[in-house]
């Protein structure tokens, strides 16, 4: 007989996956469909309830607690459906979480990835020890997810933690959420990218390839992760202002240039925030890098949640 288990399921990155998960926090099994997540919903629900099927078939359905689902996006908590999605606009209103308990006859906990991913980090990762804190995801967008006393802090519908969107640059760059200056348009591995067409013109480079350059002591390159230092500082310090949590967490593959952009942004930290600079907080690295969010979306049938 095999022990009380729940299934995370993330979609947020090209392929679907999804995790067994025991209530101890053991990852049994880890699965990703080789399909990539395409622009209808349908296909991607059908994949999500074939992937928890032959999880289900290997572990039991009696023993599995329920399934988690993290979704990219602003989600509505109460509805179950994703309510905006910049790159997948026909999953925008689509009831995800009631098409899949349907098919399952399971219940089913919708979350957004930022926020799975931040659960992730309290239940297993570098929040163990506290009951507060605060993720960044810094990818090709920054996603955010805010904990508080154990839990994903929603807002009234599910929309809050959008730490992407805060406005760091007031008049910067465009953002597909309709604002301008989003902390995600200046401090993400899409925004390296682009600092990097303006200081190396006619150059196509990743952020990896910005990277490689500073390691090899390019001032330029050092400077880009720099000035993304220093916009995450900005974020930081309203963060640690408004919430005065122990820790916030960072994660993602920009975390490379931690050693690049760490001093700039805490010296911004330090400069805006008296409450930084007269309180212990601890503004460190994510542990489960990719597997937060699956961690995370497991977690939430395990925590009496919602509905
Ligand atoms: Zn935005």
């Amino acid at each position: 007989m095999s022990k009380r288990y729940s299934i995370g399921v993330d979609l947020g990155g090209t392929n679907l996956r999804a995790a067994v998960i025991q209530e101890d926090g053991n990852l049994i099994e880890k699965i990703s469909s080789s399909t990539p997540i395409g622009t209808s919903p349908e296909p991607a629900v059908e994949d999500i309830v074939n992937s928890i099927r032959t999880l289900q078939s290997r572990y039991g359905a009696a023993e599995l607690a329920g399934v988690g689902v993290g979704v990219p996006g602003f989600i509505r908590m109460k509805e179950g459906v994703i309510a905006g999605w910049n790159n997948r606009p026909a999953f925008n209103g689509y009831p995800v979480r009631d098409e899949i308990e349907k098919r399952l006859g399971k219940k089913v906990i919708l979350e957004n990835d930022a926020n799975a991913a931040a659960l992730g980090e309290k239940w297993m990762g570098a929040g163990r020890q506290v009951d507060d804190l605060v993720l960044l995801t810094l990818g090709t967008g920054v996603g955010g997810g805010i904990i508080i006393g154990g839990r994903v802090l929603h807002g009234y519908l599910g929309m809050a933690g959008e730490l992407g969107h805060v406005t760091v640059s007031p008049n910067g760059n465009p953002c597909g959420c309709g604002n301008a200056g989003c902390l995600e348009k200046h401090a993400s591995a899409t925004a390296v990218a682009a600092m990097s067409q303006l200081l190396f013109p006619g150059t196509q480079m990743t952020s990896e390839d910005v990277f490689n350059l500073a390691v090899k002591g390019d001032a330029r390159a050092h400077s880009i992760f720099r000035a993304m230092g220093e916009y995450l500082g900005v974020a930081l310090a309203a963060l640690v202002n408004i919430f005065n949590f122990p820790l916030y967490l960072l994660s993602g593959g920009v975390l490379a240039g931690w050693d690049m952009f760490a001093p700039s942004m805490i010296g911004e930290v330090e400069r805006r925030s008296f409450t930084y600079r007269n309180a212990t907080t601890r503004i460190e690295k994510a542990m489960l890098g990719g597997e937060a969010g699956l961690y995370g979306a497991a977690y939430l049938p395990f925590q009496t949640h919602g509905r």
